[in-house]
């Protein structure tokens, strides 16, 4: 049976990457050795990296002036990063759900933090949008796309201080404006690679303004002076990214990204709020187009354990919501094709007519 892979990450990613991606798994570019044996530093691979940072810059369009990097760690390792690199003596941070929470806890420990605003009172069902972001902090933090409760900041915002960006599950899925940040870092493992890298791009002139000691491993100035060969990459999934890099290109870049996103989202979207089952967790202005969070209406509670083994034994997989929120939760990332989405929706309907 087709599978339909609805995972909130690691998740989908393009076939043409998996299967690239195997190839070289097997014998890398003709090599005669696997992609899993060989020198990060040996001549074939750097093109790797570069074609990677280059396909960055040009599907991003960022600017001059900022360094593209390939980390591990994961986002998690960034909440701490940020404040070690940025942090003097105060940074403000919006509070939109599980993963900015994890991030201010780390930004504590290194000064003052200011929470501007919080949805945490409505389960994080919103994206707050009334609030005054201090003059003087460092940073101002958010979180673009909070993949847990599914709501996303789809605008870049204007703020009197430089923007840092969790962006793990919403990069490479609409155009950005790269100058008004100053770090946007991420997990591969939603929209581009399989687990084990991470993105930071970030502003050169903005690093070497703290105070501190900071950590080689931790100090961005050393993998941008390395070239992100400080130690020894992840290759394999680096090697995964620049697969999906090149087919978002040959798609059509982060716009064509976008009109599919919305194309999906509001295809689903439509079907929840048509449906008499269900309904929508997050506020309709803020609806993710990434992570699609639906609950049985009260009145049919009952039913949501038998809509699961519904939607499953027709090939769904991974739309049990996260235990926050509870429910259903739909991914649709990028290489999420269209007609998944379609088949989603025929299980809801179907389900429905017999209720
Ligand atoms: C998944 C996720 C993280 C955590 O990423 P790791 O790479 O597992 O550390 C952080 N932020 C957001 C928005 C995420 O979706």
């Amino acid at each position: 049976m087709k599978k339909h892979n609805f995972n909130a990450g690691p998740s989908i990613l393009p076939r043409e990457v998996i299967e690239n991606t195997a190839k070289a798994v097997l014998d890398f570019n003709d090599s005669g050795l696997s992609l899993m044996e060989i020198s990060h530093r040996a001549k074939d691979f750097q093109p790797v990296v570069d074609e990677a940072v280059a396909l960055f810059k040009e599907l991003l369009q960022i600017p001059e002036g900022y360094s593209v990097l390939f980390l591990g760690g994961g986002a998690s390792l960034e909440f701490c990063m940020v404040p070690f690199n940025f942090l003097e003596k105060k940074a403000a941070y919006l509070n939109t759900g599980t993963w900015s929470k994890k991030a201010i806890k780390e930004a504590k420990a290194f000064g003052e933090v200011i929470e501007v605003a919080s949805s945490a009172d409505a389960n994080f069902s919103f994206i707050p949008k009334d609030y005054t972001i201090p003059a003087d902090a460092d940073y101002f933090h958010i979180t673009t796309n909070n993949t847990i409760f599914g709501t996303e900041l789809k605008k870049d915002i204007d703020s009197p201080v430089p923007v840092i960006a969790d962006m793990s599950s919403d990069i490479f899925s609409r155009p950005i404006d790269v100058s008004k940040y100053v770090c946007i870092y991420g997990g591969a493992q939603k929209n581009l690679a399989p687990a084990g890298v991470t993105f930071v791009i970030v502003k050169n002139e903005a690093l070497g303004k703290v105070s501190r000691y900071i950590p080689t491993m931790l100090n961005y100035q050393t993998h941008i002076d390395n070239g992100s060969m400080f130690n020894t990459p992840p290759v394999l999934p680096i090697y995964a990214a620049l697969q999906t890099l090149r087919w978002i290109k040959a798609q059509g870049g982060v716009k064509e990204m976008e009109r599919r996103a919305i194309e999906k989202a509001d295809m689903l979207y439509a079907e929840i709020d048509r449906n008499k089952l269900f309904v929508g967790t997050a506020a309709k202005e803020d609806r993710s187009r990434m992570n699609i969070c639906f609950v049985m209406k009260p009145e049919f509670k009952e039913l949501e354990a038998d809509f699961l083994k519904f939607a499953t034994e027709r090939g769904m997989v991974g739309i049990k919501g996260h235990r926050s929120v509870g429910g259903f939760r739909a991914s649709c990332y990028n290489a999420m094709p269209k007609e998944s989405v379609q088949a989603l929706i025929d299980c809801m309907r179907e389900f429905e007519k017999l209720h």
